[in-house]
């Protein structure tokens, strides 16, 4: 890359998985002033665990941090369907060969790690990298040079930033998505998915007495249980520690809650109440977690936006894509989402203008949207899917619970279907935009 390509100055908004893994994949590809602001005062992420998908892998061993991720990763090698009601097997799914087919194995892992090892690969670039911690950025301007007003918790006045490209990695309430459907005066909506979510981990010592849980930790295995309008799905992480157990249910504790509120403290009884028709072993799992440990999230989506781009500023993960959490891919994708903004910056002329810019993010946004707009979808079909009631619609997806019993057809649980692991793992994001860059650049 030309110098003056290289140093460029970058502003991300936002130290999630999607700008950490943006702030990454521009460093390798040789950008070398690259500015990440975060309102929080350090990662901070949630104690919880994470599916790590191939497509997830792939790009996160180029980046140089997938081996020490997948040292304290769990790797699954089969998944469970199960009835809530009774602990019976619906449906189950070999995991093994996804090793074999897509390169890696379907692993789960803690959160911590996984933004933690893409920190430390952040710090690995710090001739490149500048983290403002405790920082948020407001008024989000876009000319040809996009700028922003960043506001210090602690030390210092709020100052002006202006920079070549502005990208925006700032969550699910982007405000830097909120500036640009103003910008283009567009109205776009932060959707209500009416699902909320407890987020829970045990620890092997508290399961340590009973042994039907133990047999669950000491596993290699995901287990959904399903039931109507809720399901919990669980896995060991942290070299099989941890059980993290993900929930989801209607939300009523958020209902009249203005959409600022995303996590709240939960009441035990309350979560014990909303699964009181699953079986023993899992109220026996509920009840380990400690009073006052509680903790719900509320699960909101996004309308589809008309674009991920304005001039030089882009959005990144969940600020143009948050998603239901039923494939699992929601970092995945911010991941993708970085990975292929590395390629079509790094294809930047020399001197490359506002206009060069634009071309490139457009170029990202081409790659990126309609796919990640699909798995957004595949994944509210697939919640709505397992969490039918009575009725014809589930007579037929318990058909096809038998069928899979059998050894044919599809799995109702999206995820863990081979057709969709092919569309979802086979796809080589960093591949398909240089061949999209070669592509236009030929024909320009
Ligand atoms: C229950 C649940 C389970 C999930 N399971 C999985 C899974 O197994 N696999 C998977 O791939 N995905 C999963 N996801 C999805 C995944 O967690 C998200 O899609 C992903 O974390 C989004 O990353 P992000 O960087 O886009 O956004 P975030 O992680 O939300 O990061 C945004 C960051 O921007 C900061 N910020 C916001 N506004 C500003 C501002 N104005 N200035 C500066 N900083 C700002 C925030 O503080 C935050 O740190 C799950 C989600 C849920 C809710």
């Amino acid at each position: 890359m030309h110098p003056d390509t290289q140093s460029l100055k970058i502003c991300i908004l936002g130290a999630g998985m999607g700008g950490l893994t943006t702030a990454l994949a521009l460093a390798r590809v040789g950008f070398s002033d690259i500015t990440v602001f975060e309102i929080a005062s350090s990662l901070g992420f949630v104690g919880a665990g994470i599916q790590m998908a191939p497509n997830m892998a792939r790009i996160l061993d180029r980046l140089g941090v997938w081996q020490d991720i997948a040292k304290e990763g769990v790797v699954l090698n089969e998944t469970s369907i199960r009835q809530g009601s009774t602990d019976s097997e619906l449906g189950h799914v070999d995991l093994k060969y996804i090793r074999e087919t897509y390169g890696y194995p379907h692993m789960v892992g803690h959160r911590a790690t996984l933004a933690g090892e893409l920190y430390n690969g952040c710090l690995r670039e710090s001739k490149s990298i500048t983290f403002k911690f405790a920082t948020t950025c407001e008024d989000i301007k876009f000319g040809p040079r996009p700028s922003f007003t960043a506001i210090p918790r602690k030390d210092g006045d709020p100052y002006e930033v202006e920079c070549d490209v502005l990208l925006g990695a700032d969550g699910v309430k982007s405000s830097t998505r909120v500036a640009m459907l103003q910008a283009l005066d567009v109205v776009a909506n932060v959707q209500d998915t009416n699902q909320a979510a407890y987020r829970i981990m045990l620890t092997r010592e508290q399961m340590s007495n009973d042994p039907e849980l133990l047999a669950l930790i000491d596993a290699d295995k995901v287990i959904r249980w399903i039931g109507e309008k809720r399901h919990l799905i669980a896995y060991p992480v942290s070299n099989k520690e941890i059980y993290n157990i993900s929930t989801t249910q209607p939300d009523v504790n958020f209902a009249a809650a203005p959409s600022a509120t995303y996590t709240t403290k939960g009441s035990k009884k309350a979560m014990l109440d909303v699964y009181d028709d699953f079986c023993p072993m899992i109220h026996r799992m509920l009840e380990l977690v400690p009073e006052g440990e509680v903790c719900e999230w509320k699960l909101r989506v996004h309308e589809p936006l008309p674009t991920w781009v304005h001039g030089s500023v882009a959005l990144v993960g969940d600020a143009c894509h948050p998603t239901l959490p039923h494939l699992a891919q929601g970092a995945a994708q911010a991941i993708e989402d970085a990975a292929v903004l590395g390629v079509v910056l790094s294809h930047l002329p020399n001197n490359a203008t506002p206009s060069d810019i634009n071309k490139a993010l457009k170029q990202y946004e081409k790659v990126r949207k309609e796919r990640a707009e699909t798995l957004v979808e595949l994944a509210a079909a697939s919640g709505r899917g397992l969490h039918l009631g009575d009725g014809k619609a589930k007579e037929e997806r318990d058909k096809q619970f038998a069928a899979l019993k059998a050894g044919k057809g599809p799995v109702p649980d999206k995820w863990a279907d081979a057709d969709v692991q092919r569309k979802i793992y086979g796809h080589d994001c960093v591949q398909v935009a240089e061949d999209l860059v070669k592509a236009e650049s030929n024909s320009a």
